[in-house]
């Protein structure tokens, strides 16, 4: 018997964004003859980080850019090369392999690289604008300088539009409205950021974490400009259950293999995403979600250097005015 629903990959979501940025790479070859240059710096002995500069350096190289990784020795020594690549024109984009301290120190690191050359996004300005619902750098009035937006929560919003979630017949903004999502993972990187952008534009977001279950909403009546959170309670099998009722979205975000959703808490039909790098979801899925997406790692490198481009387009902007 056929299973109901479809399992989409990654790459098919990410194709036509790659077939973009190819095509403006090619258009920036007058000013970066050797492609833009992005620089990842890996500065700790994670087998796992060191799999994801491989798998960097491999596409965006395919892609026409130029790939360099820098390897730092001492973890001492990074803030300088940071800064370094910070005050290097030929540097373009720069990305850090986290964790590196694995304590406050890294979310210091991360607002050291330049914001000009932040490809992740992870920018202190760029997520307040995203919570803020404030999508251009310049005043609203120009929009010249579009804000940048981290990219794994950016590729799971481009998921959901290729899956039609998005209600391109709803104006921009509103486009997710009346959509209930739940989200298991807040991290500060991932979870939480990507709450706030499904609630600003329209759905009624449950953020569930390990703790406690909030609600991510814009408020009643279309009102309110940005989000609004309310705390439901501790995290129970009970709430979470109540809270993926009527999901039409489960997006899962929990690191590590022994993890897996009920798929009992799913409802028929409902759309399951998961940005993990291990498989939240057990085979049974299929069973009742209408699409299920298994990864979305790729989709998330081509936001990374669809931001990188966006940072060149910028500097190239504000150097010509
Ligand atoms: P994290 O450890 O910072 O956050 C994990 C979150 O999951 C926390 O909010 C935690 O409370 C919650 N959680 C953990 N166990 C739970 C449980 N049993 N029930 C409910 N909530 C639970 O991790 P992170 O940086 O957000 O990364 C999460 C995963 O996503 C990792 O596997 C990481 O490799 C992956 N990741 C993927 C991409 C991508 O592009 N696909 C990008 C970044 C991270």
């Amino acid at each position: 018997q056929a299973k109901p629903g479809l399992t989409i990959l990654a790459s098919k979501i990410s194709k036509p964004y790659i077939e973009d940025i190819e095509r403006e790479v090619q258009e920036l070859k007058s000013i970066r003859p050797d492609g833009p240059v992005l620089v990842g710096f890996l500065a700790n002995n994670d087998p796992a980080a060191e799999m994801y500069a491989n798998w960097t350096k491999k596409t965006s190289e395919s892609m026409g850019f130029k790939y360099e990784l820098r390897r730092i020795d001492d973890k001492d020594f990074l803030e300088e090369a940071i800064i370094e690549a910070n005050n290097d024109d030929k540097v373009d984009g720069i990305m850090v392999y986290f964790p590196v301290f694995g304590n406050a120190q890294d979310q210091y690191l991360q607002q050291v690289v330049s914001r000009d050359k932040d490809v992740e996004g992870l920018n202190h300005v760029y997520y307040q604008n995203l919570y803020h619902n404030i999508r251009y750098l310049d005043d609203e009035k120009d929009k010249k300088l579009k804000s940048i937006l981290p990219c794994t929560p950016l590729a799971v919003v481009k998921v959901m539009e290729y899956l039609k979630l998005y209600n391109t017949l709803l104006p921009m903004g509103n486009r997710m409205y009346g959509k209930k999502c739940v989200i298991i993972n807040r991290s500060e990187i991932v979870g939480r950021p990507l709450a706030a952008l499904l609630a600003n534009d329209g759905a009624t977001v449950f953020s569930i974490d390990i703790d406690n279950i909030q609600k991510f909403t814009r408020g009643e009546k279309l009102k309110y400009k940005k989000h609004h959170v309310e705390d439901l309670g501790k995290f129970s099998d009970e709430l979470l259950k109540e809270c993926c009722k009527d999901a039409d979205v489960i997006i899962t975000g929990v690191p590590g293999d022994s993890y897996k959703f009920p798929t009992q808490y799913i409802k028929d039909g409902a759309v399951c995403i998961n940005f993990s790098s291990n498989k939240n979801f057990s085979d049974e899925v299929k069973e009742k979600a209408s699409f299920y997406v298994p990864s979305t790692g790729k989709v998330t490198i081509a936001m990374l250097l669809r931001n990188l481009l966006r940072l060149v387009k910028n500097r190239e902007y504000i150097k010509a005015h």
